[in-house]
């Protein structure tokens, strides 16, 4: 079974070590591969994917929503969301999926966090942001606030999860000016950083006199693992949830969609921690 993953760069991922590390697991035989695919290359690389003994295969940044035409069917989640990250091969045909949001969902539950009922503030508007939202809608939020730099792609993601949400769900965006995140952050329960702000360096979006010991923080971005919203976070004694778990189970509920196993979680944490410890030693 030949797994790919499709994105532009790749070569930082750590998916082949995690992926390879479940197939091993599970006893199976096949390999999970880096396709660096420069935008000019998508239709012909998805096309690929098509050939005997390829089971599909992930995509990543820029991709998500550029592989959409080249596929043949969308599940119904990737179809609301608009964006791939799993592309599944059977019988010919190339079936997208999208695990983000699962993936997601399952990270902050086995955190012991569900968000149902809870008022949420969401940072970001990007891909990760879109099939978070979904997610949390979905997981019965009573209020979901979606803040980003630009406020227009904030508003645009509210439209399309307000026609999924419920009757009782009140679905919000703004912009990130420290106003706004004042007011935003003053009632919210969990506060979900899906921007790529913390990547680098000490920085962050919210004031660390915005967080309580009250509050419930999550940052999506797993490397570092210890982000500088997760940092203020441990300062203000809230209880915090990395962004390893979603990486992990997005991993895992792919897999399950290639091989129809249940996934190795166990073995996909340890290859993915190691994976990260390695990386984090070469820095
Ligand atoms: P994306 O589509 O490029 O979106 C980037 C988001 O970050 C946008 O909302 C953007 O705001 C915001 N942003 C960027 N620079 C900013 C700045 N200086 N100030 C304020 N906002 C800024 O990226 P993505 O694919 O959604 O990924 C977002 C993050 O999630 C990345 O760090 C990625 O590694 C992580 N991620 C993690 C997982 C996981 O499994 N743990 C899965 C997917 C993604 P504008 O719209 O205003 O530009």
């Amino acid at each position: 079974m030949k797994l790919y993953l499709i994105g532009h760069p790749v070569s930082h991922s750590i998916s082949p070590a995690i992926q390879n590390a479940a197939l091993r697991a599970c006893g199976l035989d096949g390999s999970y591969e880096l396709l660096d695919t420069p935008p000019v290359l998508i239709a012909e690389t998805v096309a690929s994917l098509r050939q005997a003994g390829v089971a599909g295969g992930n995509v990543t940044v820029p991709h998500k929503q550029a592989v959409v035409p080249h596929l043949d069917a969308l599940a119904p989640q990737a179809a609301r969301i608009g964006a791939v990250n799993t592309i599944a091969h059977q019988d010919g045909r190339l079936v997208g999926h999208n695990t983000d949001a699962a993936g997601f969902l399952a990270s902050v539950r086995e955190a012991g966090v569900h968000p149902g009922g809870m008022h949420v503030v969401l940072l970001g508007a990007g891909g990760a942001a879109h099939a978070i939202a979904f997610a949390l809608v979905d997981a019965g939020v009573s209020k979901l606030t979606v803040l980003n730099r630009d406020a227009h792609k904030a508003k645009l993601l509210v439209e399309a999860v307000s026609q999924t949400a419920s009757n009782g769900q009140h679905v919000a965006a703004s912009g990130i000016h420290a106003h706004e995140m004042a007011a935003a952050l003053e009632s919210a329960q969990l506060v979900v950083n899906a921007t790529t702000v913390g990547m680098r360096g000490n920085e962050c979006l919210v004031g660390r006199e915005l967080l309580s010991s009250d509050s419930v923080v999550c940052d999506i971005i797993y490397n570092p693992a210890e982000t500088e919203l997760l940092r203020r976070a441990r300062l203000a004694g809230a209880r915090r949830i990395t962004g390893l778990g979603m990486l992990v189970h997005q991993a895992a509920q792919a897999f399950t969609i290639w091989t129809g196993r249940t996934a190795p979680l166990a073995a996909m944490y340890r290859a993915a921690t190691e994976a990260l410890k390695h990386q984090e030693g070469r820095r």
